[in-house]
């Protein structure tokens, strides 16, 4: 008979609790420059909309984190050959950030660089990233462009919205603690794709097709948003789901009360939520005040009624 793992400990399993705890939902405020190389733009949108909360258990969580702890040991790394490394922009004493498209895209730099080995009088964006042996091993036979098109899409974003014209990207193995160090140059036109691409996310009403039909497609079956994407499982329920919330500068609005959302009331939502029809597994046959009548794909009905929730 086959020996039981022992149970975790409750230390260990407390050490975890606490991780999931303090991530959160996952959700982001703006549709962020590290996935606009997502190939799926459907899943882009789902990203933005608030479809699909992030439930990571608390040992990923904890690997996530160790990746940004990594990120001070490489600017140490970096500054040890006498580069100058700008983890923050000095006038505003935070984190370099790039925005677009009225604050709903953007993202964060690592740092920005100059003095370095290769082109010393030139600024760099820096990008630190963290990869299994395996993936370590794809970047280093194949390059950042093909082995990781997202960071190098991330990148270009960074580059052509700073001005800068050269990201040193800094990889680091997790396994063997080697590093790969390669320097990208500014794409303008990739980059003017992909914020253009990052446009259409942002203000598309409803949700681009998808990138294959099939639930099994390589793409989708590592997707955060297969369950409501192709098997029909309920969306979250908050105002970026809601018929009634829509985008404008800087933020959002509902349309049924008129009034400006802020990121507390979005992630309340409130009792007359109403869910986005394409959200909703089946067919709308009827809709009046505060309800959408479906019929499934069963063939059973179901009533999206806020009838009865009280006004915010
Ligand atoms: S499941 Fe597939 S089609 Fe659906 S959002 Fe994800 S990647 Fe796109
Ligand atoms: S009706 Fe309620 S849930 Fe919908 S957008 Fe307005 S405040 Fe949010």
């Amino acid at each position: 008979m086959a020996v039981l793992p022992d149970p975790p400990t409750p230390t260990l399993a407390a050490i975890y609790a606490a991780y999931e705890a303090e991530r959160g939902d996952g959700f982001r405020e703006h549709l962020g420059a590290s996935l606009i190389g997502k190939s799926c733009e459907r899943a882009l949108w789902y990203d933005f909309r608030w479809v699909t909360r992030a439930r990571f258990p608390g040992r990923i969580l904890r690997l996530f984190e160790t990746g940004q702890l990594e990120e001070a040991r490489l600017v140490r790394n970096l500054r040890a050959t006498g580069a100058t490394v700008l983890e923050v922009d000095p006038e505003s004493g935070r984190q370099w950030r790039v925005e677009a498209h009225d604050g709903h895209f953007g993202g964060s730099l690592d740092a920005v660089a100059i003095g370095l080995q290769e082109a010393p009088k030139t600024w760099h964006v820096v990008e630190f990233k963290t990869h299994s042996a395996k993936s370590f091993r794809d970047l280093v036979a194949k390059g950042v462009t093909f082995s990781k098109p997202q960071h190098w899409a991330q990148m270009q974003i960074y580059m052509h919205l700073t001005g800068i014209t050269r990201t040193l990207y800094m990889a680091v193995c997790k396994d063997t603690d080697d590093l790969h160090i390669e320097r990208v140059n500014v794409d303008a036109a990739a980059a003017g794709r992909l914020l253009e691409k990052a446009r259409r996310v942002i203000a598309a009403k409803r949700p681009p097709a998808r990138i294959s039909e099939d639930p099994a497609w390589w793409e989708c079956r590592f997707c955060d948003h297969h369950a409501t994407c192709h098997a029909g499982a309920p969306a979250e329920i908050n105002c970026r789901t809601c018929l009634h919330a829509t985008l404008v500068e800087g933020g959002w609005h509902c349309a049924r009360f008129d009034q400006a959302l802020d990121r507390a009331a979005q992630h309340r939502a409130c009792p007359k939520h109403l869910f986005i029809p394409d959200l909703v597994a089946g067919q709308v046959t009827d809709a009046g005040d505060d309800h959408v009548v479906y019929r499934m794909a069963d063939g059973t009905q179901w009533v999206n009624d806020a009838r009865d929730g009280a006004p915010c």
